[in-house]
């Protein structure tokens, strides 16, 4: 399938409305800009909510009201964080998966964030991926280092995570590994034969991660969560103008834009 999905992360837990004044924060704000982002060709959602202080939160209700927000004007696959916020505990985490979205995010390994770090143990990761198992929710491998993915490797042996995989390689977290193409490359080549990717390039790495996944066959992120810029010291117009730069990239390399309904065949997602 020549065609290109793009995740767009709308919100975030870490940006701020300092970071960017337009940073959606309500559920409706949540869904406006993941309208935009469908219509700019985004056909994944990666939800992050906050409370009305703007604080992240992975509280159910919270979760409950931005789904259904989401869900009265788009079509968008819904995948939502079970990375939270530094110093959530585990159960915090995961509990968006009890609402059955269609997709999750499932962190494979500990990783510094910053001055701060996010815990996640072997014993963490298999809970969380037997609760996306049960709940047959799809599991968004992010993998922040090449520790993580072989950290996969063990949850895929145990059988607590099945084909189709989907890998999310984040790279530039301060701390963490830089975007390099090489660095890209060395990470692809451990993940399991066929396994879909989606790069995700932090802040300056945003551009550059685009074309590591245009040049190398994986998929794209982009949004506030990631990166707030449209170019050095311009800030973007909406997370939709950094969807439709990666479509527009997208489609100049050849690409198809993926809608939701191909993910849902691409990834086999719960007909719900
Ligand atoms: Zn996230």
């Amino acid at each position: 399938m020549n065609k290109m999905v793009i995740t767009c992360a709308v919100t975030g837990a870490e940006t701020t409305r300092a970071h960017h004044p337009r940073l959606p924060i309500t559920a409706e704000e949540i869904a406006t800009a993941a309208v935009e982002a469908r219509e700019a060709g985004a056909s994944i959602l990666h939800l992050h909510v906050r409370t009305d202080a703007g604080e992240p939160t992975q509280d159910l209700e919270v979760f409950r009201r931005a789904i259904s927000a989401v869900r009265r004007k788009t079509d968008i696959v819904i995948e939502v964080t079970t990375g939270g916020a530094v110093g959530m505990t585990p159960e915090e985490r995961l509990a968006p998966v009890q609402l059955e979205p269609e997709m999750a995010s499932l962190d494979c390994g500990t990783v510094n964030f910053g001055d701060d770090y996010i815990v996640n143990t072997l014993p963490m990761m298999r809970e969380f991926a037997s609760q996306m198992r049960a709940r047959r929710v799809q599991p968004t491998l992010e993998c922040f280092d090449l520790s993580h993915v072989y950290a996969s490797h063990v949850l895929i042996k145990e059988g607590l995570v099945t084909p189709p995989f989907h890998y999310g390689l984040v790279m530039n977290v301060p701390g963490g590994v830089r975007y390099e193409a090489d660095t890209l490359a060395l990470l692809l080549s451990k993940l399991p034969q066929g396994a879909h990717w989606t790069a995700m390039g932090v802040g300056r790495a945003s551009v550059p991660a685009i074309c590591g996944a245009l040049a190398f066959g994986g998929f794209i992120r982009v949004g506030f969560e990631d990166n707030v810029y449209y170019a050095k010291g311009v800030l973007a117009e909406s997370n939709a103008q950094l969807v439709a730069r990666a479509a527009r990239m997208s489609r100049d390399a050849g690409f198809e834009v993926a809608t939701p309904d191909d993910v849902r065949s691409l990834f086999k997602l719960r007909q719900s």
